[in-house]
């Protein structure tokens, strides 16, 4: 296995930085004018960027995103899974656009037919019978948590060491030392001790699961089907029908946040592998980039949760904590229809599944050429290397694999030769318009990116 020569790779990041700082004066001009904004950017994590400065949007349409200094780059990080439909698809800006100008109504409180047509899709293909809409997933784990704590009377949330589901208080936790549950690092100010509101558990390990849960006071494992936000960590044989095995044993509700692992198919990783959730979450994706996000709950929680509404012990329809003002307006759900209906259908799926194959074997097809301690994962239309071999099985194994410096090398070498990946991550995503050339350029720009460090 070739070893990382440090030397090397920090004069190579030092020449990167520089041909980016050179290339994109315009992007570092705007970045010195924001003075007005916290971190000079409009949300501190557009910092996550190890040029110095971020690129700044010019335009953007399909896969392709042309900066301020008009460069246009190969878009794979589409923004982070908000932009899996490609940016500003047509039938999401034709229906976005007519209910803007030509029927008006952004956001009224009230409700539209398209919500019950969105609901009825989300049924066919993710299965849960009753939805809700947010603006966010971050909000529709919030809002699927409180609902969990309600229809169960417990007051912890299970979670997995270094998972990501957004900004929700409960779920910044790792496994501590003899199976305690601790802040994960960075943590900003969190209420409570984490281990007052939540249980961490090792993925891929079930007696790491049971162990937290034999405790009896777990309201909802919380999960994705695959972990994506610390790579890619894909769950083991037999590990998910696990969890919904214990889950009901003891009592604990099974809550499936399908916001990346959408990338698995038309259904997610929930019709692709049959999974059986009693609380469901998606977002990002689903509006075609308009902030949209969704719950769905079984009939049996949405039952536990009325015999607690029913007799005014909690609220729903007002200020007990779920719900929000924009949340489900008329913009948003146009947006989710014609997404749903017209660009993330099917076939589209089926084109954006074989190029991440394409992808992932073109990169792995690099990685044994010049023998990379690294490896790659899959997940339907997405994939990301990691800097470990083989990959690893958790989130604490995942984590150990971090190399601040590959990384930035990596995607900065990556982003001067016009091909942009998702900053928190090395992940590419497919969109309906990404071709086979697209995915071919990458290799090519992988192997070169590679070889300068390991030939
Ligand atoms: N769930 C998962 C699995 C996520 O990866 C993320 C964001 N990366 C979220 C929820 C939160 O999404 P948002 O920031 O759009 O609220």
């Amino acid at each position: 296995m070739t070893d990382t020569d440090r030397a090397r790779l920090a004069r190579l990041l030092s020449a990167e930085q520089e041909t980016y700082s050179a290339e994109h004066p315009r992007s570092r001009e705007l970045f010195e004018a924001g003075t007005n904004l916290f971190g000079r950017v409009p949300m501190t994590w557009m910092n996550k960027w190890s040029g110095g400065f971020p690129l700044y949007l010019d335009h953007a349409r399909g896969n392709r995103i042309t900066d301020v200094d008009g460069h246009t780059y190969v878009d794979f990080a589409l923004g982070d899974t908000g932009a899996m439909a490609g940016h500003s698809p047509a039938p999401t800006t034709a229906a976005v656009a007519r209910r803007m100008g030509e029927l008006g109504g952004i956001t009224t409180m009230l409700p539209s037919a398209d919500a019950q047509w969105v609901g009825a899709e989300l049924t066919r293909r993710f299965g849960m019978p009753l939805w809700s809409f947010t603006l966010s997933a971050t909000d529709a784990n919030r809002w699927a948590v409180r609902l969990a704590r309600l229809a169960t009377g417990r007051s912890k949330i299970l979670v997995f060491a270094y998972s990501y589901h957004g900004s929700v208080d409960e779920t910044f936790a790792i496994t501590g030392p003899d199976g305690t549950t601790v802040s994960r690092p960075g943590n900003v100010a969190p209420p409570v001790p984490l281990d007052v509101t939540t249980r961490a558990a090792t993925w891929n390990d079930l007696a790491s699961v049971e162990r937290q849960l034999a405790h009896g006071d777990v309201a909802a494992i919380l999960t994705e089907p695959a972990m994506t936000n610390i790579g890619i960590v894909l769950p083991e044989p037999g590990f998910l029908e696990g969890l919904r095995e214990l889950a009901t044993r003891y009592g604990a509700l099974l809550m499936i946040d399908e916001t990346h692992t959408f990338s698995a198919g038309w259904g997610g990783a929930t019709r692709e592998w049959g999974l059986e959730p009693d609380l469901f979450v998606i977002g990002k994706s689903i509006g075609g980039g308009i902030p949209c996000g969704a719950y769905g709950i079984s009939e049996a929680v949405a039952a536990a949760v009325t015999g607690h509404t029913d007799t005014g012990e909690a609220d729903i329809i007002d200020v007990g904590g779920v719900g929000g003002t924009l949340a489900g307006n008329a913009l948003s759900t146009a947006a989710m229809r014609a997404t749903l209906d017209e660009v993330l259908t099917e076939d589209a799926f089926a084109h954006m599944t074989a190029l991440a194959t394409a992808f992932t074997e073109g990169v792995q097809g690099v990685l044994d050429e010049y023998d990379v301690p690294w490896s790659v994962s899959r997940l339907g239309a997405r994939s990301e290397y990691r800097f470990a071999r083989p990959a690893p099985r958790s989130g604490e194994e995942s984590a150990a694999a971090h190399d601040d410096d590959l990384d930035a090398y990596l995607h900065l070498a990556m982003c001067n030769r016009g091909i942009l990946m998702t900053p928190f991550h090395n992940m590419a995503l497919m969109c309906p318009d990404t071709t086979r050339d697209d995915v071919d350029r990458h290799t090519a720009v992988f192997r070169e990116v590679v070889a300068a460090l390991y030939d």
